[in-house]
């Protein structure tokens, strides 16, 4: 990872106005970054955060954001996931969140799910440093012997 991260932010309809309020409050920060967003999340952040920002929008989650987003993970086009997913509601695409949870393990990308995590993350010295991700070794699952 660059010194510059690109940090990809998500929030459920019942958790947007959080994400919101932490974006507003840590944007000093985030302006060093790139951003991207899934397209309502991203709608909403770009209100609360104005012009001069790098951010790009996605499409809406359940529309195939989330899948864009676990794409560009896998492809290491995206250094941090904030996710403030919300744990009292079934989402239409609970599968795709899942998947991007599970993708972001698998690259071992740092995810925040709630706001305590995400001030941890924000205010780590690594956020502003170069930084090398360990990838497990997966060439025993890709050598595997096949029926
Ligand atoms: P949204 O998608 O930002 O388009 O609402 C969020 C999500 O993944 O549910």
């Amino acid at each position: 990872m660059d010194r510059i991260k690109t940090i990809a932010l998500v929030g459920h309809d019942h958790r947007k106005r959080d994400l919101a309020e932490w974006v507003s409050y840590n944007a000093g920060t985030l302006r060093q970054h790139r951003l991207v967003c899934t397209g309502t999340t991203g709608g909403v952040l770009a209100e609360v955060l104005g012009e001069d920002f790098q951010l790009t929008r996605l499409k809406s989650g359940p529309l195939g954001g989330d899948q864009q987003l676990g794409a560009m993970i896998a492809e290491g086009r995206v250094d941090v996931l904030v996710f403030f997913w919300d744990p009292m509601e079934p989402q239409p695409h609970d599968v795709d969140v899942k998947a991007l949870l599970r993708i972001a393990v698998v690259y071992n990308i740092p995810v925040a799910c709630n706001r305590s995590t995400a001030d941890f993350v924000v205010s780590s010295p690594l956020l502003d440093r170069p930084y090398d991700a360990q990838l497990k070794d997966y060439h025993d699952y890709l050598d595997r012997p096949l029926d």
